[in-house]
């Protein structure tokens, strides 16, 4: 059998900061796209006990991956100074993710810790987290607790054979149904259900997903499989489109087109009508993000920092800004917030505005590496 050779970036070299930005009060920090910067998504640990095969196959995450030693995570409190600083130039919401963010220890005193943060007017967070639910039911009370008001659980099927074959690490699907369940009970609101959808492997769960969830007070919505990394031998022909996603929900259950909730928002929504073919709050929504087949780079207001503190400006860059060193450098606030406004001044990238412009076999052997999505976080 021959083997796959997988080129797997090297994580850790890092670009050149510009020089620090004199920013003016009162203005609205904008990239050289006019884009402001309004979400940070924070990885909070680059394991994980699934092994999705989109995401972390077992042929490359296998016992032997050097993952990140733990002194070169950030800590809760520096994780919590840098939101400070992106707080000061417009961040408004948070999402920490992975790996598998409930895996990291003690996360709710960082969700307390980010929950206390206010932004410029006196206001809290917005703070949510991306987990694959297998320790919510347990976890839920406490993330709540800490301040956490809303969550949003992976699930790729209901199906309990299709959705151990997705996870790769045989977990059964009724765990993580129980911890969306705990999560309703704790008290956590907005909870939204991701899957990602695969055609041929998981395409089938989209109809029963979406009857599970009608009426449950749960937003499901359906992602496009994307070309993220350089690991997960993405193929284009393993896309299904929203748009069939949307047309196979509404043969049997009709929905209509709802306007977006936030600028910037990723998903396209679609409310489930009634008998007369309006509306239904009762019966809820759901979301379709096409970030194949519909890129919005030009809404793109995210921000990304890896476990080891490096920033991300795209979820396909090849390179980040290592932010921790500044941080381990005794620099000020003042001087944090002047440097990270340059790196998001200087920002360009729309790599899926231009994914349709590249050669077929780029995504999988671009000219430099992308990182992971498990290492700079979903
Ligand atoms: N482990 C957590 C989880 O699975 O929710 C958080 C991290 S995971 C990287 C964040 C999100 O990225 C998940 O919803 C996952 O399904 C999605 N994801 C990972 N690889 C993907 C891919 N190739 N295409 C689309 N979505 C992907
Ligand atoms: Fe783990 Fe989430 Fe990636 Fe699945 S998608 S391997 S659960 S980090
Ligand atoms: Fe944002 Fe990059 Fe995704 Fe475009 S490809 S939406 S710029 S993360």
């Amino acid at each position: 059998m021959s083997e796959r050779i997988i080129p797997v970036v090297d994580q850790r070299s890092s670009l050149i900061l510009p020089a620090p930005a004199k920013l003016q009060a009162g203005t609205t920090l904008k990239d050289q796209l006019q884009r402001p910067l309004h979400d940070l998504r924070i990885s909070v640990t680059d394991r994980c006990n699934f092994r999705c095969s989109y995401c972390m196959p077992k042929e490359v995450f296998h016992k032997d991956y050097p993952y990140l030693p733990h002194s070169d995570l950030l800590t809760f409190e520096e994780i919590t100074r840098t939101a400070k600083v992106f707080v000061a130039l417009g961040v408004r919401k948070i999402r920490l993710t992975g790996g598998e963010p409930l895996l990291r220890k003690n996360i709710e005193v960082l969700i307390a810790q980010l929950a206390a943060l206010r932004t410029p007017d006196g206001q809290a967070l917005d703070i949510t987290l991306t987990t694959n639910g297998s320790l919510l039911a347990r976890k839920a009370q406490a993330l709540k607790d800490a301040g956490l008001q809303r969550i949003t659980v992976s699930l790729d099927g209901l199906d309990d054979s299709i959705f151990r074959q997705m996870n790769d690490v045989d977990f059964p699907v009724n765990e993580v149904l129980a911890g969306i369940e705990a999560a309703q009970a704790a008290g956590l609101s907005h909870i939204k259900v991701n899957m990602v959808v695969k055609r041929g492997t998981n395409d089938h769960e989209i109809l029963p997903m979406a009857r599970h969830f009608q009426g449950s007070g749960v937003t499901l919505r359906f992602i496009e499989y994307m070309d993220v990394g350089a690991t997960n031998g993405w193929r284009m022909d393993e896309v299904l489109p929203s748009a069939q996603v949307i047309s196979r929900i509404q043969a049997a259950l009709p929905l209509v087109p709802l306007a977006a909730a936030a600028a910037g928002e990723t998903a396209q929504r679609w409310g489930y009508a009634n008998a007369k073919g309006q509306y239904d709050p009762q019966l809820g929504e759901v979301g379709v993000i096409s970030s194949v087949t519909q890129a919005f780079c030009r809404d793109c207001n995210r921000a990304r920092l890896s476990t080891e503190g490096q920033l991300y400006l795209c979820l396909f860059a090849s390179q980040g800004y290592d932010l921790r060193s500044l941080i381990r450098s005794h620099l000020s606030d003042e001087e944090m917030v002047a440097q990270v406004a340059a790196i998001w001044q200087g920002r360009s990238d729309r790599y899926s505005e231009l994914r349709s412009s590249l050669p077929p076999d780029a995504s999988q052997t671009p000219a430099r590496p992308r990182v992971e999505m498990s290492y700079i976080g979903g």
